[in-house]
Parts: structure tokens; C-alpha cells; sequence
């Protein structure tokens, strides 16, 4: 059994190389040759915890596992990381376990790459405003996909806490981009693209302030409970999901599910656009939105990634098991 320790991960993948693990998984999901299996997630009554895990089979790639983690929210106060994940791959073969592979930046890494694979699909192609909503951790990652798919010229960003758009300014600075702190209503009429991603549980982004062709990635909500987007804008876009199962009760689409605004019929997938099955954006003047929710395959295909690297570079932990 191969194990790759968190430490280990950064020198393995590389972002372009999760792109390309998510952008095939996500295709695989809409052939059907990929499945996602029920997610758990429960509050354990102990140190303020959810735990829970995520699991799926590609037939395709063959990658079988699950990504078991949650979030401690007093973590920090120990010098750790309060979302902590580990993927477990098994032999589809035999079910021998094959793998045991960190999982906090890999969930860093899928997360950002899903949203690129909607950017490239989705977006306006001359897109050259990226706006952020959301300063935490998982935004730098955000930014550095998702410069990668278009021509950006400058960055614009809004965060609930101002005090953390630092982040955003020192990533955009890193990339060479100019940064400015912008209101909801600029980032709604500026931005070619926006990119949500906080842990909001009312919606942050208002239809009113959207004008004109923009692509949204909505990568916050993945809880029940959670919304960073308008109901009414929801509505109003184009919508496509990674999985329609989950955009419905755990993504962005639950709460304009809920106001009878959409069905589940008015949801497309990602994949589907990417095997060219659906024809996506028409023109540059629609709003699309990718309501990113967050599959276990997507954790399942990196990590086969990073064991596939782990082995060919001699860094494996082999173990007998
Ligand atoms: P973080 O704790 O580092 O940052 C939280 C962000 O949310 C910050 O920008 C913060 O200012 C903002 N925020 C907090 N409370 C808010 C409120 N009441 N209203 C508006 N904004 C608020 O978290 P992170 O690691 O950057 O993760 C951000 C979100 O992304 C979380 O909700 C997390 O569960 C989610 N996430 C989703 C996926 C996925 O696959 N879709 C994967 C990983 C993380």
C-alpha cells in the first residue's frame, strides 16, 4: 500500500495537472461511467466537529476510494488546519487497499480546479475582469485556476471581513495583476467573472447587481444551509452543476429549489458541456452559473493523480498491508 503524506503533495501536482484530473472526471460523471455514492456528514457532539465522507467509482479510470475529513473548528488554536481530509484508494480488482493520500490541499486544489474547467467552458471568451467574493483560504488557490483560462487584465474584490483581503491583493500581486477592493454592486457590473467562495449562509451576490455576460463559479455552498448567490439570480442564469444530486440539496441551486424558482430539470452538468453535449453559453451577453458543490470523485481523481507522481518520482511509501 502506497502512502503520500500531506507534506509531500505540494511537489507532486501541480494546479494544471488537477485541472486536467477534473475537467476528465467530470466528463466521466456525465457519460455515466462515474458515480458519486450518498455523502455523510454529521456534527459528532465532540470538539464542535463535522465529519463525514465522500466516495465514488470511475469506471473509467478505475479510481475507487473515499475522502473522510470535516472541520475542527478549533484547530487553529493548535497550529492546525481546520479542514482536515485523507483520500483512501482501494484496488477496484480486488478491494485491497491501494492508497493512502493526503487530502487537505488536494480538496484546495480540486476545488479551484473545478471552477477553472467552468471558467474554460463557461465565461465570456474575452473576459478580462475577475472578481472575487471571499478572502479566506481557499481563495488564493481560486484566483491562481482561474487565471490561467483567460486573459485577465485586473482583479476587483469584496470580503465580509475587509481585513482579509490582503490575501487576494498579495495573491493578485504574485500572478501581476492589479487588485482593487470593490463594492458588490462594482463586482456585479465590472466583473467577467466572478468567483464565490466563503462560508456565507445568506446570499452575498443580488440579482440587481449583475449586468450584463458574466460567468459565476458559486464554490461556497456545499452544506445545506449555506447561499452566497440571490435565489432570483440563480434563477435568471444559465445554470450547470459537477452533480445535480448535490446542487439541488447541498449547493447554491437548494434555495431557488426551494422557492420554487427552478427544477431540478432546469440544471445542467458541467461534464455535459464538456463532452459537447450541451452547447453551453450562446453569447457573451448570458449569465452562467456553475454551482460547484464538491464530488468525491474529484478528490479520488487527484489523489490517483498525485499516487500515479508519487510512484514515477521514487517518493512513495510502500508498506505491506
Ligand atoms: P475560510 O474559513 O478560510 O474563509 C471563510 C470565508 O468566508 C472568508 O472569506 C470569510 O470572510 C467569509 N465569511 C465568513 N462568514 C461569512 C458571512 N457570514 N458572510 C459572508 N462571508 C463570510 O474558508 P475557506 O477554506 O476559504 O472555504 C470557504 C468556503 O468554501 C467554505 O464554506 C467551505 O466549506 C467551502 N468549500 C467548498 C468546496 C467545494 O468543493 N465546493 C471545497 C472546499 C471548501
Amino acid at each position: 500500500m502506497i502512502i503520500v503524506p500531506e507534506a509531500a503533495i505540494g511537489d507532486l501536482i501541480t494546479p494544471a495537472q488537477a485541472f486536467d484530473a477534473v475537467e476528465k472526471v467530470f466528463a466521466s460523471m456525465s457519460r455515466r461511467s462515474a458515480y458519486n455514492f450518498p455523502v455523510i456528514r454529521e456534527a459528532i457532539g465532540h470538539a464542535d466537529a463535522l465529519y463525514g465522507f465522500k466516495s465514488g467509482f470511475d469506471r473509467d479510470s478505475l479510481a475507487l476510494g473515499l475522502k473522510s475529513g470535516g472541520y475542527w473548528p478549533g484547530n487553529a488554536d493548535k497550529g492546525l488546519t481546520n479542514h482536515q481530509s485523507t483520500v483512501f484508494l482501494f484496488d477496484a480488482d480486488t478491494g485491497k487497499c491501494r492508497a493512502i493520500v493526503g487530502g487537505n490541499l488536494l480538496t484546495a486544489l480540486r476545488t479551484a480546479a473545478a471552477s477553472a474547467v467552468s471558467i474554460k467552458h463557461l465565461a465570456p471568451k474575452g473576459a478580462k475582469v475577475l472578481g472575487m467574493i471571499g478572502a479566506g483560504h481557499q481563495s488564493a488557490f481560486q484566483m491562481r485556476a482561474a487565471v490561467d483560462q483567460r486573459d485577465f487584465d485586473r482583479v476587483i474584490g469584496w470580503n465580509y471581513h475587509p481585513e482579509m483581503l490582503s490575501r487576494l491583493a498579495d495573491t493578485a500581486a504574485e500572478l501581476g495583476l492589479p487588485f482593487e477592493q470593490a463594492s458588490l454592486e462594482q463586482i456585479g457590473a465590472e466583473a467577467d467573472v466572478i468567483i464565490s467562495i466563503t462560508s456565507s449562509t445568506a446570499p452575498i451576490l443580488m440579482d440587481a447587481h449583475v449586468k450584463g455576460g458574466t460567468h459565476i463559479a458559486c464554490m461556497g455552498t456545499d452544506t445545506k444551509g449555506k447561499q452566497e448567490v440571490d435565489a432570483a439570480l440563480v434563477a435568471r442564469a444559465m445554470r450547470f452543476t459537477d452533480e445535480i444530486a448535490q446542487s439541488i440539496s447541498i449547493g447554491e441551486c437548494q434555495h431557488a429549489i426551494s422557492a420554487g424558482l427552478i427544477t431540478e430539470a432546469d440544471i445542467g452538468e458541467l461534464g455535459n458541456v464538456i463532452n459537447g453535449d450541451d452547447p453551453g453559453r450562446q453569447t457573451d451577453d448570458e449569465v452562467t452559473l456553475f454551482d460547484g458543490t464538491g464530488v468525491g470523485l474529484q478528490d479520488l481523481a487527484v489523489a490517483a493523480s498525485v499516487v500515479e507522481f508519487a510512484m514515477e518520482n521514487g517518493v512513495a511509501l510502500d508498506v505491506d498491508f
